[in-house]
């Protein structure tokens, strides 16, 4: 851990506990927290997955009396700046002052100082050569019902932002370098005063780089950086849902000097099915019943995806709407097993029907005649 992770983390925050916190309440509020951020009951949830180690490490640090000291040290010794007069006074305006946030309080307090950090130090455009962590990307995928189910791999094009490879990231033509510019200093931030408080904002001669190029790379006119567009294979894994955020850790933006890569978060959508529905890893479908069937029993068939109908015995007497489970017959797991096929069964109520029929049914109407259906409803609904 370096001092610029104790400048730029918030402990204390992330553990939710006072600066004045004692051990035993440091220790209280990370155990609740870990159980609650832990990877074990949060599969697959990378957001969890990084809490956890944000936790972790802001225990390791508080729990040590030692450590904690110095990080306490070090970050008094950056977060109690104030402005001061000058050219430079932007850097020590203390936000938390102007917003009405407490002073020393941790709101923001994060952020505010890797700000500072930031300017006195050059920040990140000055230390080139110090490894860096590519970019997350996101991007979208579109699914037809079926590819959801089994899976499938998909060509991603990926645009970034990379350096560009004709200068190598410099800006400057061949044979030339950048200098610092004179500015700023060499900064990239330069101090407006606005009504009393000195702000700083990206320098106006270099953009916020620190640098100048007099004779611009003619591939980049000078900027150092260039789009860089890739394709990748993605696999989406079987049995993915509409709407569901699927990491592919490594697969983002390039890292530079060597740093490591950054995710991949692709959003897939899932289009419907005409026929099937999704409920987990279970496939619903609606099939239509007489009203025969439904009183008598039957053998029907019921649709399968990507396969031959199953035969479905229904009890005589079964009811509208009842559904009956069918077996494996639904979306792959993660593990390879398969979910459930669940079939409503509805009763179809015709609406035209041929004289045979007709007669049939005032049959059965007259030798129902005196078994009223509603008569026990009707009383019920009397006695209050
Ligand atoms: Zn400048
Ligand atoms: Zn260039």
């Amino acid at each position: 851990m370096s001092t610029k992770d104790f400048i730029e983390k918030d402990y204390y925050k992330v553990l939710g506990v006072p600066k004045t916190a004692t051990q035993d309440e440091i220790k209280k509020s990370y155990r609740k927290l870990a159980r609650q951020y832990h990877p074990d009951a949060n599969r697959g949830d990378a957001d969890s997955e990084e809490k956890f180690k944000e936790i972790s490490e802001a225990y390791d640090v508080l729990s040590d009396e030692k450590r904690r000291k110095e990080y306490d040290d070090a970050r008094s010794l950056f977060g109690g700046a104030r402005p001061r007069s000058g050219a430079q006074g932007g850097f020590g305006v203390n936000l938390g002052d102007l917003f009405g946030n407490p002073p020393g309080g941790t709101t923001g307090t994060g952020e505010r100082i890797g700000d500072l950090f930031g300017g006195l130090f050059g920040g990140r455009r000055q230390a080139p050569r110090r490894p860096r962590r590519g970019s997350d990307v996101e991007t979208e995928v579109t699914l037809t019902f079926s590819e959801a189910l089994d899976g499938k791999t998909v060509p991603l094009r990926l645009t970034s932002e990379a350096a560009c490879p004709t200068c190598r990231g410099s800006g400057a033509k061949d044979g030339t370098v950048p200098r610092v510019c004179p500015r700023c200093e060499g900064t990239g931030q330069e101090s407006r005063n606005a009504g009393g408080f000195a702000f700083s904002e990206p320098c106006r001669e270099c953009h916020g780089r620190g640098l100048v190029v007099d004779d611009p790379c003619p591939t980049c006119h000078g900027s150092g950086r260039a789009q860089s567009t890739r394709t990748i294979q993605a696999r989406i894994p079987a049995g993915v849902a509409d709407g569901q955020r699927i990491r592919l850790k490594a697969k983002g933006a390039p890292g530079e000097n060597g740093g490591p890569s950054g995710d991949l978060y692709v959003v897939v959508h899932v289009t419907g099915h005409k026929v099937f529905g999704r409920s987990g890893d279970n496939l619903t479908v609606t099939v239509p019943v007489t009203f025969p069937e439904a009183t008598l029993g039957a053998e029907i068939k019921a649709p399968v995806l990507g396969g031959q109908p199953v035969t479905l015995r229904i009890p005589a007497g079964t009811p509208n709407g009842r559904t009956f489970r069918v077996r494996g017959k639904g979306a792959t797991r993660r593990d390879g097993t398969k979910g459930d096929l669940l079939v409503t069964v509805e009763v179809h109520v015709p609406e035209h029907i041929d004289d045979t029929t007709r007669e049939a049914l005032e049959k059965i109407r007259a030798s129902n005649n005196g078994d009223d259906l509603r008569s026990e409803l009707l009383h019920l609904a009397r006695e209050g």
